[in-house]
């Protein structure tokens, strides 16, 4: 398990192997990828026709049923976002999926603008009233597409096969001092480390070809810094694995998977609606601090 391997000008210590791909700790990148990386073809094919098809057939039906609480975490989002830039300005959002947090800006006074390679959502993000583009972000793309005060990325970075580019791509459609958000699924936290090196669980977290890269808050925010941004702020997200700790093994059970989420936007929720959000945010500052969160959000921003 613990060989060194190297392929192309990415070498480092072999963390899991899963589906004919390595993930390593890479020393080039500074940050957690699967070897070898699939080329921008191949995954091409992968997110028209089978990722939101195949893989999250469930995913508008599930948004649906959550709206309320996806209405109060974008709201969240959006409020920090605003805190920092000072304003409600020109927001896109890349990977824009059913564009539930567009909906929320636009509600909140921003122009809002939308890119998404599945046609199905971003078709129907059109229905909901957002302007989506049914595209990926390429150079052509973000040639077309003017200026922004905030580009938003949510559950995209890990699919990528190159984020550098991204990041570079990002660059071009920011004003100066602009701010990015950059939101991943925070991985190879310590609770993933206990739960696979002392209690015998596979490392459920591995899943070639679609996540490609594994960040968590340090490697996420060095890329940031290596890439022309400042990080000004991160957050985490209820962190999951905890339930796996108290004897709720979601991993391949979807509607324990779903109870388990109904508990966290319960917390959620009850701390929102009751005005005390602001415990609700200490709380997973806490849980930031000890390294844990399912997901990571970092606000970067542009270099003047
Ligand atoms: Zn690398």
């Amino acid at each position: 398990m613990n060989d060194r391997k190297c392929w192309n000008d990415h070498s480092g210590m072999v963390l899991h192997s899963a589906e004919g791909f390595d993930v390593i700790d890479c020393e080039s990148c500074g940050f957690k990828h699967i070897i070898p990386i699939p080329n921008e073809d191949e995954l091409r094919e992968i997110y028209k026709h089978d990722y939101h098809v195949r893989v999250k057939p469930l995913m508008l039906q599930h948004q649906l049923e959550d709206q309320s609480w996806l209405d109060a975490t974008n709201e969240a989002r959006l409020e920090t976002i605003e805190r920092m830039l000072g304003k409600a300005g020109k927001f896109l959002d890349i990977g824009s999926g059913n564009g539930f947090l567009l909906q929320t800006a636009q509600k909140r006074g921003w122009t809002v603008k939308g890119v998404e390679p599945s046609y199905k959502a971003a078709e129907y993000s059109c229905s909901q009233g957002v302007d989506v583009s049914c595209s990926t972000f390429d150079s052509e793309c973000a040639a077309s597409l003017g200026k922004f005060d905030v580009v938003h990325l949510g559950d995209v970075l890990e699919h990528l096969p190159d984020p550098t580019c991204m990041l570079d791509l990002c660059k071009q459609v920011l004003i100066p001092g602009g701010l990015i958000a950059i939101g991943v699924p925070n991985e190879y936290t310590p609770v993933q480390k206990i739960l696979t090196e002392d209690m015998n669980f596979r490392p459920w977290w591995v899943s070639p070809p679609h996540h490609i890269n594994y960040f968590d808050k340090n490697s996420l925010e060095k890329l940031l810094e290596q890439y022309g941004y400042t990080s000004i702020h991160s957050e985490v997200s209820f962190p999951m694995e905890l339930f796996l700790l108290m004897g709720r093994n979601y991993i391949d059970n979807p509607d324990l998977g779903r109870e388990c989420h109904a508990m966290r936007k319960e917390l959620e929720l009850n701390l929102t609606k009751s005005g005390n959000r602001k415990f609700l945010d200490k709380l997973y500052e806490c849980f930031a601090e000890a390294g844990m969160g399912r997901t990571v959000l970092v606000v970067a921003q542009k270099n003047k």
